[in-house]
């Protein structure tokens, strides 16, 4: 297991890292009460401003537009990036679009390429993931309601999703459905692209989250998909391979968003330690003299490195043997980075007290935004079941 990073990657890991503080940092001063399309012009502006320096999509392959970094230097990157919450969609390293480019890159034909790829890579348009449903089980993706029932040369879709993240204003969804009932539970689903301007396609609502509606890219949508009909060749690799699709994005998909995890962990660290070697608590004593206040710093500390080296540990293991055989490392890593990040948000806010609780620190969007860590991609019970699966089989007993 090698880890070490190059100089050009250190160098490369020290220009994010500047520009996310130096640009990002000061955009949270700005933006409370404002919704995303309000800070869109910004943040586009901060995007040429990257270009301009060569630093755009650094998890795409070169000869798509990206830069090109290997697997474990993205995740570094990742890591810089997730110190701010637009770090990510600065970059064009953004879920769901990130996910969705590695599909198209990977699965998609030409014409979905030209079609739908090339605009997403320019940064033109967005798009969104639509798996999930009101009415059936996330954790368990195999069974859902959404059907596309082929009409001749197109699929006729039906179905309600909802936590379509990112679907107002997106150009297309990638649409889980049901193309064969009567096939094995894992070959039933197909991923199908659906621009959103499709006749049948309704965006019901922005749903509500913590309190707050979003819009545009920082949003969750319920979708309504009637009667909608698009052509076959719509379909992304063949029929009924959904879940192998899933499947493959799963592994560098985990990676990214621990790995942004941990990035919002440090800044969460940083400025709990910041808080708490500064503010008085009686006169000439800080808090950062007290020991429970010393404790959280140190437990934090251990939990971040142990969950970064298990990160960047599945990482390797991912491209030493694939993402099947990497099972253990991918849901262990889902759980802990989780519990790590949120158990440092909540240590930072508890010691900038009520002004932890105000909007006049970022720690309020972390706590908010980062608590669903614990239930995407996989809830952490699901995620324990398959390690403690993995690890009884080699003890004879089959956990079903
Ligand atoms: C912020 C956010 C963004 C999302 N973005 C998207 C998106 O872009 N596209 C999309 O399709 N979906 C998205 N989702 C949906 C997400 O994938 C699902 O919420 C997730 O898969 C869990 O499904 P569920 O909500 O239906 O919970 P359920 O499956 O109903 O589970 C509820 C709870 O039951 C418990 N549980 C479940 N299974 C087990 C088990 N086997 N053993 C013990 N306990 C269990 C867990 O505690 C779980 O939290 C998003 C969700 C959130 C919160």
């Amino acid at each position: 297991m090698d880890f070490s990073v190059s100089p050009e990657t250190q160098k490369l890991l020290a220009r994010v890292r500047e520009f996310v503080s130096q640009e990002l940092y000061p955009i949270e001063a700005i933006d409370q009460g404002k919704s995303f399309r309000e800070l869109i012009p910004l943040l586009h502006e901060k995007r040429e401003l990257l270009r301009k320096q060569g630093m755009w999509l650094p998890q795409v392959p070169r000869e798509h537009g990206g830069m090109g970094l290997g697997f474990l230097e993205h995740a570094m990157v990742s890591e810089e990036l997730g110190k701010s919450p637009y770090g990510h969609y600065v970059f064009g390293a953004q879920a769901p679009d990130a996910g969705n480019i590695e599909i198209l890159i990977e699965f998609g034909t030409a014409e979905q390429q030209q079609c739908w790829l090339q605009p997403l890579l320019a940064g033109e348009i967005r798009s969104c993931f639509s798996m999930t449903e009101p009415g059936r089980p996330g954790s368990n993706p195999v069974w859902m309601d959404t059907s596309a029932v082929r009409e001749g040369g197109d699929y006729v879709i039906n179905g309600h999703k909802w936590f379509t993240t990112a679907a107002d204003g997106a150009a297309f969804a990638i649409v889980m459905a049901v193309t064969d009932p009567d096939a094995p539970p894992h070959k039933r689903a197909s991923q199908i692209i659906v621009p959103t301007d499709a006749p049948g396609f309704q965006l019901v609502r922005n749903i509500p989250c913590m309190g707050h509606e979003g819009d545009d890219w920082l949003s969750h949508g319920e979708v309504k998909y009637e009667n909608v009909r698009v052509p076959v060749a719509n379909c992304i690799g063949a029929e009924g391979a959904g879940f192998a699709i899933a499947q493959a994005r799963l592994g560098a998909g985990r990676i990214h968003h621990c790995m942004r995890w941990i990035g919002i962990a440090e800044r969460s660290l940083d400025l709990l330690c910041r808080h708490a070697a500064t503010r008085e608590i009686a006169p000439g004593e800080v808090l950062a003299s007290r020991q429970t206040v010393q404790n959280w710093i140190a437990e934090s500390r251990a939990e971040i490195d142990a969950a970064r080296l298990m990160v960047l540990n599945a990482a390797w293991k991912i491209d030493k043997v694939g993402t099947r055989d990497a099972r253990i490392e991918i849901s262990t890593i889902k759980f802990c980075t989780a519990k790590a990040m949120l158990d440092t948000v909540d240590r930072a806010i508890q010691v900038h007290g009520s002004l932890g609780i105000s909007d006049d620190t970022v720690l309020q969007n972390f706590y908010r935004n980062e608590r669903s860590a614990r239930i995407y991609d996989g809830p952490d019970e699901v995620h324990k079941r398959v390690v403690a699966r993995q690890m009884l089989k080699s003890y004879g007993y089959d956990l079903r």
